[in-house]
């Protein structure tokens, strides 16, 4: 007979040898759950997140104000793609700007973020996006990666792969780290003239030139396919600049004014050295 002591000296002893077991058991049940950074409940019921990153009130203390956001500054004006929207509501703008900016980051205008540039105003991020008219399996180029904001809006979309480019190597190297981080895995990002595009992954569905060059460079034409969009603010530096939609149709580059916008110059030998043609 098992004396009560040593009943219950088993029962722990067998309790502490199949604890580990338990353990491994309960850690691959919560596999389902995304990692802290991916964390799930959603945010408003039609966001279903591509990157996994969406956070609920008690994580993300700026979600009401980005909803806000989107719906007093970017539904309000006219934005309706409803992916694009949905894409809006969920990438976290106070992560792409600097610390000391963070309270600021869900007001509707640029802020800077070193090197003399800026992140974009977030509703001339959702016009754009929508302005591409990306569909599933859409290939999609940016120039001028800056925070790494743009792109993962371009991400967040889920339509396929997004590649970006950035000329100024601290800017490329924080923005592909911060887009690592927060899940965009189908974000490409390289250090570069983004001028003469990126032919190892051409031709790209769309473009997007979120820095202003004074004409339209031909590389990045010339990389399109057959029914490309190239969304482009164009212009002389320092001053405002026409928002240009060019699209092909039928083998011919049709032009689509949009308006005055204000952009950063878009840098580099490229632009100094290039062909105006076919600039409007
Ligand atoms: N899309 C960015 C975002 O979401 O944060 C904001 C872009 S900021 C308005 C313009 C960016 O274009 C800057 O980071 C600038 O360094 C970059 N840029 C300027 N000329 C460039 C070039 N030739 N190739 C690639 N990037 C360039």
């Amino acid at each position: 007979m098992v004396k009560k002591q040593d009943y219950w000296a088993q029962k722990i002893a067998i309790i502490s040898r199949i604890w580990p077991g338990i353990l491994i058991l309960i850690f691959l049940a919560a596999g389902c759950t995304p990692p802290a950074s991916r964390i799930s409940p959603t945010a408003s019921p039609e966001s279903s997140p591509t990157s996994g990153l969406i956070l609920t009130p008690a994580e993300d203390p700026f979600l009401q104000a980005r909803l806000e956001m989107v719906k007093s500054t970017i539904e309000s004006r006219g934005v309706n793609d409803p992916n694009v929207l949905r894409a809006m509501r969920i990438v976290p703008r106070h992560l792409f700007v600097p610390p000391n900016q963070t309270s600021l980051a869900y007001e509707d205008h640029p802020l800077p973020i070193g090197y003399g540039q800026t992140i974009s105003q977030p509703y001339i991020v959702a016009w754009m996006t929508e302005l591409l008219d990306l569909k599933e399996g859409d290939k999609v180029l940016e120039i001028g990666t800056g925070s790494g904001y743009q792109a993962a809006v371009l991400a967040e979309l889920g339509y396929g792969e997004v590649y970006s480019i950035e000329i100024i190597p601290e800017l490329a190297e924080t923005a592909s780290k911060r887009l690592k981080e927060l899940g965009y895995d189908n974000v490409q990002t390289k250090q570069g003239d983004g001028y003469y595009g990126w032919k190892e992954h051409a031709p790209y569905d769309a473009i997007i030139v979120t820095a202003a060059p004074d004409h339209l460079p031909s590389p990045l034409v010339a990389q399109l396919t057959e029914d490309g969009r190239i969304v482009i603010p164009i212009g002389p530096v320092g001053f405002f600049q026409t928002l240009w939609k060019f699209e092909n149709v039928n083998g011919e580059l049709e032009a689509q004014n949009l308006g005055g916008v204000a952009f950063v110059p878009l840098t580099g030998a490229g632009v100094e050295s290039g062909s105006s043609a076919p600039t409007p």
